[in-house]
């Protein structure tokens, strides 16, 4: 039983099939028929991709992971500019808060309520850039972006959109942000695909090499990824109205359920993406819960990266404001296209047996 749908989701047939077909095309740079067959090929993906995403085709450039695309907007844009602040949020995944990071810029952060931006205060100051994520990979909480952008002005935006790509309705025109990124893998393409869309205007190279992508992302485009993202993304953007509607429907089920849990906190609240469920059971070890959860067959996460093997409390919930020792008992359950009801009710079945298992074994030190 899958509750990982976040972290990646399985692949669709329609992607497969896609890939398969496309696999065979050779270097679409090349100047001769095979060369011609597989530009078009790429140039069909390209045109899908951008009708689906409301933007132009030349915007869409093919990279090989979200992080990838999130590295080259954020660094690409900062080089772009003679400004040294940067404008960002405390929630942002790790592919946006270590890139900023690494730029050593001034960063301002926007302030947050409730794990949602509440204040757009640090843009009145002019920065090479404002980067904000759409929806956030833990709690689903979704961002003002619209608002972000048009309190920006001036200042460039980059939106993280890996989680909200192919599963709430997305338009780059109507948003008016300068870089965009998202990742095939999040809406059953293939892993090991991204996607960037960046304005004619204004992002700097940060890689060097063929010029393919108009110099931002060069060398030899892998046209059957591109064509397996375009397919998959087809297929995601058509299921969202009904998806949204059934997922948030179990989301609500099950989230109803583990409320009647003694001491259960539950982080994503507000305005959601349908599938997000992150949850805490203080007195449990994040690490307890998916452990027992996966001698049940039961696949989730704590939501948070955890380095050499340490759970660490999630930087996000902690960034909510939410106490350390609630944070480290962090369950988060992320539904997709495969979950079903017998799935949530038989997670909802042994939940509360295993948060006062976890609970039994204690908190490592
Ligand atoms: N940004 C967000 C919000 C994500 O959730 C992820 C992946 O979990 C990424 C960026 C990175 O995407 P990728 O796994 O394609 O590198």
């Amino acid at each position: 039983m899958y509750f990982d749908h976040a972290a990646t989701t399985p692949i669709r047939q329609v992607a497969r099939d896609a890939w398969l077909a496309a696999s065979e095309f050779l270097n679409p740079a090349g100047q001769y028929a095979a060369g011609r067959a597989a530009n078009r090929a790429l140039s069909e993906a390209r045109e899908a991709v951008a009708s689906l995403l409301d933007c132009e085709p030349i915007e869409v450039i093919f990279t090989g992971s979200g992080t990838e695309a999130d590295n080259l907007a954020i660094q690409g844009l900062f080089r772009q500019s003679e400004l040294s602040r940067v404008v960002s949020t405390e929630i942002e995944h790790p592919a946006v808060l270590e890139t900023v990071a690494a730029l050593g810029a001034d960063v301002a952060m926007l302030p947050l309520t409730d794990g949602r931006v509440s204040s757009f205060e640090p843009l009145a100051e002019p920065a090479a850039l404002a980067t904000c994520m759409w929806a956030n990979n833990e709690t689903g909480i979704l961002q003002p972006v619209h608002e972000l952008v048009e309190a920006a002005g001036q200042t460039p935006v980059h939106v993280d959109a890996v989680q909200a790509v192919g599963h709430i309705p997305v338009s780059f025109a109507s948003l008016g942000a300068t870089t965009l990124a998202a990742s095939a893998h999040k809406f059953g393409g293939p892993r090991g695909v991204g996607i960037l869309l960046a304005r004619r205007s204004g992002l700097a190279p940060t890689l060097y090499g063929g010029g393919q992508q108009r110099g931002i992302r060069p060398g030899t485009i892998d046209v059957a990824g591109a064509v397996a993202t375009a397919a998959a993304l087809r297929e995601a953007v058509a299921e969202i109205d009904t998806e949204q509607a059934r997922l948030s429907e179990l989301r609500d089920r099950l989230r109803a359920g583990i409320e009647l849990i003694d001491g259960a906190v539950i982080h994503s609240t507000g305005d959601l993406l349908p599938g997000h469920l992150h949850v805490s059971f203080p007195g449990a070890e994040g690490d307890s819960l998916i452990m027992l959860l996966d001698m049940l067959g039961v696949a989730a996460s704590t939501g948070s990266a955890c380095a050499s093997g340490v759970n660490r409390a999630s930087h996000v919930l902690l960034a909510m404001g939410v106490p350390e020792e609630v944070a480290r008992g962090a369950l988060r359950l992320t539904l997709g296209r495969t979950t079903t009801s017998d799935e949530v009710e038989f997670l909802l079945a042994h939940l509360g047996g295993i948060a006062r298992q976890a609970r039994e074994a204690g908190m490592a030190i």
